[in-house]
């Protein structure tokens, strides 16, 4: 009997709306939201994480942050550290999006202390991989996809509170979606790293989720793949009736 992974469907909103747009946008999404066995999640930009709370508070949607600094706090000017998010209502985090190791510079050494931290602070961390165009069309994906976990896994990470998004990063905000075959293939070879780095049971358990330029009209194909547990999604969570469509595809 294959494992049943819980599916996962989280949003990114990245840097967009402002706090009445994004008010509006969750009010809507608690009323659209379809009956779903997955977990919901919406990342908004720092400073909206309170008041969604209050606006989410008793309802099944859950928040995240886009990021924490690496250090539990002290002389980071203009950085947010992790149990602030956990004050602020996240239970769950995107560490290591390709958009931050593109314009951060984060590295995989940065990504695992961020990662530690994080899980110490009671967060469930979604962890981001992905090759780049070139990467793929010379053949080494799979190879990059296991330096980026080799560097930053190992077993003294807490896998119960790790989720991976397999985000190629030529389909991110392109429309270019990765096949449903590539992308399952791509997360068939992550559960295998998974249980390479710890054994047992966990390359099963662990839910890996695809990210890039998923919506409502490629979603169902995407998620119907053996090893695809849910979608990390920017664009279409922009739009509370795409995402919720998004969720009804999830099973
Ligand atoms: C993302 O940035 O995590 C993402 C998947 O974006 P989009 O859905 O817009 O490609």
């Amino acid at each position: 009997m294959p494992t049943k992974r819980t599916s996962i469907i989280a949003g990114n909103w990245k840097m967009n709306s402002g706090i009445n747009e994004g008010i509006q946008r969750c009010q809507e999404i608690v009323k659209l939201l379809p009956e779903t066995n997955a977990e919901v999640i919406i990342c908004p930009p720092f400073p909206h994480l309170y008041p969604l709370s209050e606006v989410l508070k008793n309802t099944p949607v859950m928040l995240g942050a886009q990021t924490v600094h690496k250090k539990a706090s002290g002389a980071y000017t203009g950085d947010v550290g992790a149990f602030m998010v956990v004050e602020a209502g996240a239970e769950w985090v995107i560490i290591g999006h390709s958009e931050r190791r593109q314009y951060y510079g984060e590295t995989g050494a940065d990504i695992r202390e961020k990662i530690l931290l994080a899980q110490d602070n009671g967060l469930t961390v979604i962890f981001c991989v992905g090759e780049r165009i070139e990467e793929r069309e010379s053949n080494v994906y799979l190879d990059v996809i296991t330096r980026q976990i080799n560097e930053v896994l190992d077993p003294s990470i807490n896998f119960d509170k790790l989720v991976i998004a397999y985000e190629p990063v030529w389909s991110i905000g392109t429309g270019k979606t990765a096949s449903p075959e590539q992308a399952n293939e791509v997360h068939m070879h992550i559960r295998q790293c998974i249980y390479n780095i710890n054994g047992g049971k966990t390359g099963e358990n662990i839910r890996v989720i695809y990210g890039g330029s998923m919506k409502p009209d490629n979603a169902a194909e995407l998620l119907a793949q053996t090893d695809i547990d849910g979608g990390l999604i920017g664009g279409a969570s922009l739009n509370a009736a795409d995402f919720c469509q998004i969720v009804s595809h999830a099973g």
